[in-house]
């Protein structure tokens, strides 16, 4: 087994729910495109040797950024799919890693992942079996709707966990998971359908998805906290 490590941004996708023009990775986030900041934290890391971003074939923003001061060690790739687990599965091919390098993806839209996170998966991880994801405990009460939106019940928290990138797990595994299911929202749900337990590994919640307009007011004070 080696002990190489390499990220991999899934970045093809549109980001409907901020009902925005352009794409939710280019919105400005602190006065960058927003995939810069997960870019810049994952480039910033000793051990993670390069970072591939997949991008759409008909991404018509990515060069009219500048990325010189992260070096080879980001390379872009054009070919993004029609879901997130296909624009996964593509760069993995695309990527050429070997089968036991190590891969953490992360979202594109989580740009407040920090140095400690990403340190502490790697360390947790590293002589794992199988591999995991950041994720934190989930801190409220969950209700279920009914069609009309009013409360049908109230669920159990005991034990759930929200999950977080990034994902970490040996290449040649995840194509295999992915292969095997490629309807899942995340990279562990495709490791579970194989029979596997990713492992859970204790995150908070500024590692945030920016999903909604209002999110990026939150994400505009935790970056500014990070840079200073
Ligand atoms: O839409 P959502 O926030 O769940 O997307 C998660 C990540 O997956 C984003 O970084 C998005 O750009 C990426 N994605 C992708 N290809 C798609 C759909 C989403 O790379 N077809």
């Amino acid at each position: 087994m080696t002990d190489q490590f390499y990220a991999l941004v899934p970045a093809a996708g549109f980001g409907a729910r901020m009902g925005q023009e352009i794409p939710k990775q280019y919105m400005t986030l602190a006065g960058r495109p927003m995939i810069f900041h997960a870019l810049a934290t994952l480039c910033a890391h000793a051990e993670i040797r390069t970072v591939f971003v997949v991008l759409s074939p008909q991404d018509e923003y990515w060069h009219s950024f500048d990325w010189a001061q992260f070096g080879d060690k980001l390379q872009p790739l054009f070919c993004g799919g029609d879901t997130r687990a296909a624009s996964v599965l593509n760069g993995l091919l695309a990527s050429e890693l070997q089968l036991d390098d190590w891969v953490l993806v992360h979202d594109a839209a989580r740009p407040c992942l920090s140095m400690q996170q990403l340190s502490r998966l790697l360390n947790e991880l590293r002589n794992d079996e199988v591999g995991g994801l950041l994720a934190v405990p989930v801190a409220d009460t969950l209700k279920r709707a009914d069609a009309m939106h009013r409360v049908a019940g109230t669920e159990s928290r005991a034990g759930l966990w929200q999950a977080q990138t990034p994902q970490m797990f040996r290449t040649g595994l995840l194509v295999q998971a992915l292969e095997t299911a490629p309807n899942v929202t995340d990279d562990a749900s495709a490791i579970e359908a194989l029979g596997m337990s990713p492992k859970l590994v204790s995150s908070d919640s500024s590692n945030f998805k920016v999903t909604y307009p209002q999110d990026m007011l939150l994400a505009e004070l935790l970056i500014g906290r990070k840079n200073n």
